[in-house]
């Protein structure tokens, strides 16, 4: 890919959309400038997966080696029932969806990938500008007097202009209030408990050594709630992540910690083996409230665009949220990589356009899994089990097959940077 541009982006926000959006746009050419409002760029101490849609986003900005390095591949995508952990459904990944979309199916810890975003931003034999990163840089305002410089202004008064803005700051994206957009912001009412297993506790105890002996990504269904859990690091940690209806303290204050025990008792009642492998985690369990926007397809307002959570935050129910903000990043630089300066305007409404709809679609199907997933014991759920029992494709209307090609990329490069996948 051979850099053309020379135009300035500020991307306000280096979350795991901020910071792929910026190494896309380097590698366009594009002079990009991150304002970050926390003390020190990272991710929090979490799991991640990225299905093929968005595996082929980083393996395309030339990541393969450094992802190599840090990811764990799951042989294969399980459902479990809560009661007896009997499973009720098994879809092949490892080689069979790189077979399929030339593309993997990966877990790593979220500092890990975050980790790799950022060096190759700042790596000075990448291609492109080398990314100027600046944390403590909260921004409160924007600047649009001149319309085609649009500026972040940030709490301590500093003012960076550039020839586009880009939004990349989150479910509650301050860019976007500044936007005068619509208050799209909804309340699950669930919350999400996540903590990081130590991987030889996992291993050493029978009961919950199968945990480790493949690498699956599972979830187990039950009523009103459900479970899902990974291997990062290659066993170092079981990733745990358990949706449950939300308390009262963690609905109005967002986020809380919680204990092992809380979540022991969150799944009273399940399997055996569920209290086995909980038990397990450390006293820093963090808890999250839930929140989604309603799908919107306003993102653009001339040359300042919405990107990742703050245009389409959903539900975590299909694992797709910074996947989608990956997608958007690599159409946002094939629009902007191909406009010279007096084309901007309407690089960002043919991104918002190739965008908004499929994400759209992807914020629904995660909200029905919501109902999906935790159907109480009776005929909804027999017959939900008998169809995943036959195998399927997809849990909602969506399709693995349309959600894992991921939005249609131009790029005539395309096959040279996807994952040529040979024996
Ligand atoms: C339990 C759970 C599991 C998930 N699992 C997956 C998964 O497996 N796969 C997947 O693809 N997605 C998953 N997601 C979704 C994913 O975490 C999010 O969609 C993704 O992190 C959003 O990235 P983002 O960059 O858009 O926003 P964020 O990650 O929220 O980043 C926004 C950044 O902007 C900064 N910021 C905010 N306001 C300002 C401001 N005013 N000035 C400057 N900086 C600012 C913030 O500090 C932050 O660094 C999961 C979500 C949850 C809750």
């Amino acid at each position: 890919m051979t850099p053309t541009q020379s135009f300035e982006a500020v991307v306000v926000g280096g979350g795991l959309g901020g910071m792929t959006a910026a190494l896309a746009l380097r590698q366009r050419g594009l002079r990009v400038t991150v304002l970050e409002q926390a003390p020190v760029f990272g991710e929090i101490g979490a799991g991640i997966q990225t299905a093929p849609n968005a595996s082929r986003v980083l393996l395309r900005l030339g990541l393969r080696r450094r992802l190599e390095a840090i990811h764990t591949e799951p042989q294969d995508q399980v459902r479990r029932r809560w009661k007896d952990g009997s499973v009720i459904g098994l879809t092949p990944l490892g080689d069979t969806v790189k077979r399929r979309y030339n593309a993997p199916y990966w877990h790593y810890h979220r500092a890990d990938l975050h980790r790799v975003l950022l060096d190759a931003c700042v790596d000075p034999a990448g291609a492109g500008p080398v990314v100027r990163l600046h944390t403590g840089s909260r921004v409160v305002a924007l600047d649009l007097a001149d319309a085609e410089r649009p500026a972040a202004v940030t709490e301590d008064g500093r003012r960076v202009a550039g020839d586009l803005l880009i939004g990349a700051d989150g479910i509650r994206s301050r860019v976007r209030d500044l936007m005068g957009l619509e208050d799209t912001l909804e309340f699950s009412g669930e919350m999400a408990f996540r903590a990081l297993v130590p991987g030889d506790l996992i291993a050493a105890d029978p009961a919950t050594r199968f945990l480790v002996d493949r690498f699956q990504s599972t979830i187990w269904y039950g009523p009103d709630r459900h479970l899902v859990h990974y291997v990062i690091r290659r066993g170092e940690f079981l990733n745990v992540v358990g949706c449950v209806p939300c308390t009262d303290e963690v609905a109005e204050r967002w986020t809380a910690t919680a204990t092992a025990s809380d979540l022991v008792e969150a799944y009273a009642g399940w399997d055996d083996r569920v209290a086995a492998m909980l038990s397990k985690a450390k006293d820093d369990v963090l808890c999250s409230a839930l929140h989604y926007r309603r799908r919107d397809p306003l993102w653009v307002d001339g040359r300042v665009a919405l990107l990742g959570d703050a245009c389409h935050a959903m539900l975590p129910y299909q694992a797709q949220g910074a996947s989608q903000a990956m997608e958007d990043a690599a159409v946002l630089a094939e629009e902007l990589g191909r406009v010279t300066l007096d084309g901007v305007d309407l690089a960002l409404r043919r991104y918002a356009d190739r965008r908004a709809a499929h994400a759209g679609r992807v914020q629904e199907a995660s909200l029905q899994n919501k109902t999906f997933y935790h159907y109480p014991d009776g005929p909804l759920q027999e017959a939900r089990d008998e169809t995943l029992r036959r195998g399927f494709d997809g849990e909602s209307d969506l399709s693995y097959d349309w959600l894992w090609s991921g939005t249609p990329l131009k790029d005539p490069d395309h096959g040279a940077y996807a994952y040529a996948f040979a024996r």
